[in-house]
């Protein structure tokens, strides 16, 4: 296994600005730097449309969602395909679904793990095996990015993030996404939005092989490519769970990764995300979905009992993930608060990463640990806490976790000062190899918690 540290989520959330911090906010930095952000703008900035176009209209997979939409003809059987009504021809779309490839592959690496991505793609091709279209070849690929995600392009290509395999538990709810995805190309829906003339930057791209793409085309068009995917939504919701099924699992876990999604919107989630969240009506209808499948005779369940997968996804998924580290960047952090409220600066700093810094603030370690003596000078007692609401998966040697940090402040003038305030610490495990405990984890910066 060979994987890179992956570097900071670029360009999706804001780039600075904010009130200063209160309690903690010392901390807060930005993992990016100045400079780092301005090369990754120009790097992206000129695929950046077309991704950014894919993404919205991609991304919308997990969270969209108005039952309304899908009051038409087609409710009266949600798990029959609609496989026609395109204009494009087949081999447009598997060229189209080329170019953009190309695209996503300027945008973002592959995870290297051959082990990991046969995984994933024997999941997927067995539901594609089920799949209402078999004129095209499924591809199943794993990106290496943090994010959660899951898209699927024109021509039959679907990419998960690894930041998504971190909240999945078992394979049938990585089996329920993979269906999702595979009913998008299966019901051609990114080739009806372009028919719809809703995507002519995507034509644009392919017309003119990569050259610049005219201003003036913006996001805004992408945001209603967005609201148009939703009915599209519900219907690879319904078929997805149908592929899900008879494959042989139990297709209601599903459920709960929407209703994971659901959980994370009120916490922090990726922009995209916030503006796309999951709501009850699309829950109760794919509880209504799992209910009906159950009944229909023509669809046979792969497998009885159906399975869930728990233990092979564990094996296989969750060394990439977060998880085997959670304890001890938990108790990292406590450590570091248990210091402040003992107001011992030197226990404190010892959790601290000497590479911390943050351009935003111009911190430095020793402005951090300066900004801890003048508080210990100025305060009798502080105590502190902190509670974890969630993390997330970085890289093999750092994981980001999202706490919320309770300080109260005597001030030896007998004023009481208290902040709660929430913050993503990102922490590193010092060690030279993975099976090396070495000093445990060491913070190296807080996100602002608008990119979580
Ligand atoms: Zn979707």
């Amino acid at each position: 296994m060979n994987i890179s540290v992956f570097p900071p989520p670029p360009l999706r959330g804001r780039l600075g600005g904010g009130s200063l911090p209160t309690a903690f906010h010392p901390l807060l930095a930005s993992p990016l730097k100045g400079e780092e952000v301005n090369r990754a703008s120009l790097r992206c900035r000129r695929v950046q449309i077309l991704i950014l176009s894919f993404t919205l209209l991609f991304s919308g997979c997990a969270h969209a969602g108005k039952v309304e939409r899908s009051k038409s003809r087609r409710e009266k059987d949600p798990f029959e395909a609609s496989t026609g009504g395109v204009l494009f021809s087949k081999s447009y779309e598997e060229k189209l679904g080329q170019e953009v490839k190309k695209e996503v592959l300027k945008q973002y690496k592959l995870y290297d793990d051959s082990d990991l991505l046969a995984y994933v793609r024997r999941i997927g091709a067995t539901l594609a095996s089920f799949a209402d279209r078999q004129d095209i070849t499924y591809d199943f690929y794993v990106l290496d990015d943090p994010l959660i995600n899951a898209f699927a392009l024109p021509g039959g290509t679907i990419y998960i993030t690894r930041g998504i395999l971190t909240i999945f538990n078992n394979e049938a709810e990585l089996a329920g996404v993979l269906g999702h995805e595979i009913s998008h190309v299966v019901e051609r829906h990114s080739m009806k939005h372009m028919q719809g003339g809703m995507a002519t930057d995507l034509l644009w791209a392919v017309f003119t092989k990569g050259r610049e793409m005219p201003l003036g085309i913006d996001i805004g068009r992408n945001l209603m490519m967005m609201s148009f995917g939703r009915g599209d939504e519900l219907r690879s919701d319904a078929l997805g769970m149908k592929y899900a099924y008879k494959a042989g699992y139990q297709a209601d876990q599903v459920i709960s990764v929407f209703q994971e999604f659901g959980r994370r919107d009120q916490s922090f989630v990726p922009e995209f995300l916030r503006s796309h969240p999951v709501d009850e009506n699309r829950i109760a209808q794919l509880g209504d979905l799992w209910a009906l499948v159950q009944t229909r005779q023509d669809i046979p369940p792969g497998a009885s009992p159906l399975r869930t997968g728990v233990e092979e996804y564990e094996k296989v998924v969750f060394p990439h993930t977060y998880r085997t580290y959670f304890p001890q960047v938990e108790s990292a952090m406590r450590e570091m608060i248990a210091a402040v409220g003992r107001r011992d600066l030197e226990g404190m700093m010892s959790r601290v990463d000497r590479k911390f810094r943050s351009s935003w603030l111009n911190l430095s370690y020793k402005e951090f640990k300066k900004s801890y003596e003048d508080r210990f000078a100025a305060t009798e007692r502080i105590t502190a806490d902190v509670q974890f609401d969630a993390f997330r998966f970085l890289a093999l040697d750092a994981v980001s976790a999202l706490c919320r940090v309770s300080e109260t402040r005597v001030h030896t003038d007998g004023r009481v000062e208290s902040d709660t305030t929430a913050e993503i610490a990102t922490f590193v495990k010092r060690g030279k190899s993975e099976g090396d405990t070495g000093a445990g984890w060491r913070l190296i910066s807080l996100e602002d918690p608008s990119k979580w």
